[in-house]
């Protein structure tokens, strides 16, 4: 430890560093110039507690861009001369101007106190500030004083004391700057990390910020030591400010001090100002504010504007979705009528066609999701959402953010998953980002609606509607324990209470909502599906292979034309009596209705022979701890394909042919009256389908915005394996209770 201390002071401005300069170091002080500029410097010496401390008042700045002498002299200091401890003189009465220079600092990781000056002032005019909160949000000590009288300097002594035994320490704190900037900051970081381009004088971060604000110091520092990096890097800033030009019409520069302005603000927000007198110096942002975040209208206005964009969502994009629907029918229809019954027709219909329509019939929902996420985004209200539900969330270790992807993924009932998992992008920590993703899927989404509606209706028709609703409330409360297991567990670690911004409020631009929004549907249909075709046709392969064997094949085939033979010989007895009898009507009906009953049985065979079956089959000696029997397995094998197919793949199993998911009743009649099912049954099966494995599209969905695989399949095991175990809780209990019937 070096014997003199060195503290530097820095401030806006009138903040009252000469003030309190004079009275630390009194007559022990002199006057010179920084060298090379006409910029004054001053420095003096003092001694506390016998400890000699050497003090430089730095010039007033209001930032640390490269844009003034005065602020590249306090900056130079700061990071040259390391001082021991920054003492950033904050002007209480001004608190929100003054922490912008202090945020730059935190972004610096300077080692660093503030002292909250000119607290008579504030409290003059009705301002009361919880400086213990500041210090606790900001991350550094904050010592209110009195500069002119002497008041709290003892206090500010001893915080500098102890700021300097832990010097080393200090981490700089992680602003975000918006998705396109941390984007390119993410890009940009490991170049100048691994090419160590000025990284012993700066946090790599901040090299990264100063190339996208075009700091003319560090890009010509950085240009001597390595030109073709910084050419490199300078590209990169290019693409980024370009995009940000199109689409929001702003700078960095500018991007990055609302989202600093916006931090500040969120930290305020928190119960650190009390104002007494509220004038009328508020701006339209802080009055926007006042009614958005009331702690009563905010809720019902935020509960109003979800609903709004849920509504937005999945209403108006129904059209388009049966639009590509029709499409897609109408191309399985011509390629059935122009290519031979075989196995390449069955694959093109059921894997491509169907896989393809699986994929585009996203489409519509995820293009409406972003544009309505894109216009909360970028006019600022989402930052307000995440705001007022954090407490919430935070609880069960995940982000105000996170409700988003929920509601989207069906927490009012009938969403989609894939496009939830996408909205985890608004989240900006990874581990809550990540427990939010992995749970979203607990959701009830459209697809198994259905399900539910058929089940319920079957076995709990005299409750249906507080069934319903009890399905709902289910699925947020397993979402949001599992989120709290996984954040105790797989995904530990400090979550990221504070570090949220309030940017001030914006009009969208309609070409910045149309790139976005393009933007993020392009990449799904690029990257999801290719991969989704892949599967689309493996899961076909399953259902479809390896198909009957020769002598049951054979069997059908003559089943069948025995019935033709028989259809043929009586309507020859009709022509023959030239008249249509009523005994000859019903004895025809049942002769076509016993060649569908063929067909149908063939099909149960040939889906019981499939690969998908025998796993189905397989699973029983399992599964029957949870009361499902092979045709229930094999149901929810297809389910993983999409959960719309349990009903058909249901109905195949049952051998009831086609099934409508809209028109159930044949099924429901069949469940019904089948002994294996029974309440207890649907219950457990139930909540089995509610929480077990994703459909494979959000699982590629999973996998591409986790970045890895594992958490995909990690997920499918996850969710499957703690549906089970619920599945044979309720199995096993009802049954316990004589509930089984
Ligand atoms: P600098 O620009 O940061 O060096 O600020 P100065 O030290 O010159 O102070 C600016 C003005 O604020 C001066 O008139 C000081 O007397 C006044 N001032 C500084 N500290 C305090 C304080 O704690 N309370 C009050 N009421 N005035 C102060
Ligand atoms: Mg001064």
């Amino acid at each position: 430890m070096r014997s003199t201390l060195s503290i530097a002071l820095a401030g806006n401005p009138n903040a009252g560093k000469t003030t309190l300069f004079n009275r630390l170091t009194g007559a022990r002080q002199h006057v010179g110039n920084y060298p090379g500029v006409t910029v004054e410097k001053k420095e003096g010496f003092l001694t506390h507690n016998g400890r000699e401390i050497k003090v430089t008042d730095l010039p007033g700045t209001y930032s640390l861009t490269a844009y003034s002498v005065e602020e590249l002299v306090a900056r130079d200091f700061i990071v040259n001369q390391r001082p021991d401890v920054v003492v950033d003189i904050v002007d209480a009465s001004n608190l929100e101007r003054n922490l912008y220079l202090s945020c730059q600092f935190l972004e610096l990781g300077a080692p660093m106190v503030i002292a909250l000056n000119m607290v008579d002032v504030a409290e003059n005019r009705g301002i009361e500030i919880d400086a213990d909160r500041l210090a606790r949000l900001l991350g550094v000590p904050v010592v209110p004083i009195v500069a002119r009288s002497g008041k709290g300097i003892d206090k500010l002594f001893d915080a500098i004391l102890e700021t300097a035994a832990i010097n080393n320490a200090v981490h700089p704190i992680l602003l975000r700057y918006g998705s396109d900037l941390d984007q390119t900051i993410t890009a940009l970081l490991p170049l100048i990390e691994k090419n160590k381009l000025l990284t012993d004088d700066y946090p790599a971060r901040w090299i990264a910020l100063k190339f996208l604000e075009h700091d003319e110091q560090i890009l010509e520092k950085a240009k001597q030591l390595n030109p073709e990096l910084t050419e490199e890097l300078l590209q990169n800033c290019e693409t980024v400010t370009t995009h940000l030009q199109q689409t929001m019409e702003v700078y960095p520069e500018a991007v990055i001090a609302d989202h600093r302005y916006g931090y500040i603000k969120s930290v305020l927000h928190q119960g650190v100002i009390r104002e007494k007198f509220v004038g009328d110096r508020l701006y339209t942002s802080d009055k926007i504010d006042k009614i958005v975040t009331h702690r009563i209208l905010g809720p019902l206005i935020m509960a109003a504007i979800l609903f709004g964009l849920y509504t937005f969502t999945f209403n108006y994009s129904t059209t388009l979705v049966d639009l590509l629907a029709s499409l897609f029918t109408l191309a399985s229809n011509s390629i059935d009528s122009l290519l031979p019954d075989g196995p390449l027709k069955s694959m093109i219909i059921s894997g491509v066609i169907d896989g393809m329509g699986g994929v585009l019939g996203f489409v519509p929902i995820i293009m409406f999701m972003f544009f309505g996420i894109a216009v909360l985004e970028d006019s600022g209200y989402l930052a307000r959402v995440a705001f007022m539900m954090d407490r919430i969330f935070h609880f069960f270790g995940l982000h105000g953010s996170s409700v988003m992807p929920f509601i989207v993924s069906g927490g009012i009932a009938g969403g989609c998953a894939v496009p939830g998992v996408m909205a985890t992008r608004t989240l900006r920590s990874p581990k809550e980002r990540m427990a939010t993703l992995l749970t979203v899927p607990f959701m009830n989404c459209g697809a198994k609606l259905p399900v539910l509606t058929l089940l319920i209706g079957a076995f709990f028709s005299a409750h249906q509607a507080r069934y319903m609703f009890l399905a709902t409330l289910a699925a947020w409360l397993v979402a949001l324990i599992a989120a709290k297991f996984l954040r105790m567990t797989v995904l530990r670690g400090e979550s990221t209470p504070f570090v949220m911004e309030l940017p001030p409020y914006r009009f969208p631009t309609l070409r910045g909502l149309v790139i976005h929004t393009w933007e993020r549907t392009w990449q799904y249909i690029k990257k999801a599906g290719t991969v989704i075709l892949g599967i689309s046709i493996l899961l076909w392969a399953m259902m479809t292979y390896p198909g009957l064997p020769q002598d049951k094949a054979d069997t059908f085939k003559r089943q069948r034309q025995e019935i033709r033979i028989q259809l043929q010989g009586e309507q020859k007895i009709n022509t023959v009596e030239d008249k249509t009898t009523d005994i000859g009507q019903v004895l025809h009906g049942n002769l076509e209705a016993a060649l569908v009953e063929i067909s149908q049985q063939e099909a149960q065979a040939h889906l019981r022979n499939s690969f998908a079956g025998r796993i189905g089959i397989a699973l029983e000696s399992i599964s029957r701890f949870a009361g499902f029997d092979w045709r229930t397995n094999i149901a929810l094998v297809g389910g993983f394909a999409a959960k719309e197919v349990i009903i058909s793949t249901l109905g195949t199993a049952y051998s009831l042919g086609d099934v409508d998911p809209d028109n159930t009743s044949t099924l429901k009649d069949r469940l019904t009256a089948d002994p294996r099912w029974n309440p207890v049954v649907a219950l457990s099966f139930l909540a089995f389908i509610m929480f077990y494995a994703p459909c494979f599209v959000t699982i590629v969905c999973i996998a591409r915005e986790a970045g890895s695989w594992k958490w995909a399949f990690f997920s499918m095991a996850f969710n499957t394996g703690f549906a089970f175990i619920l599945a044979v809780c309720i199995y096993q209990i009802g049954i316990f209770l004589g509930l089984g019937g």
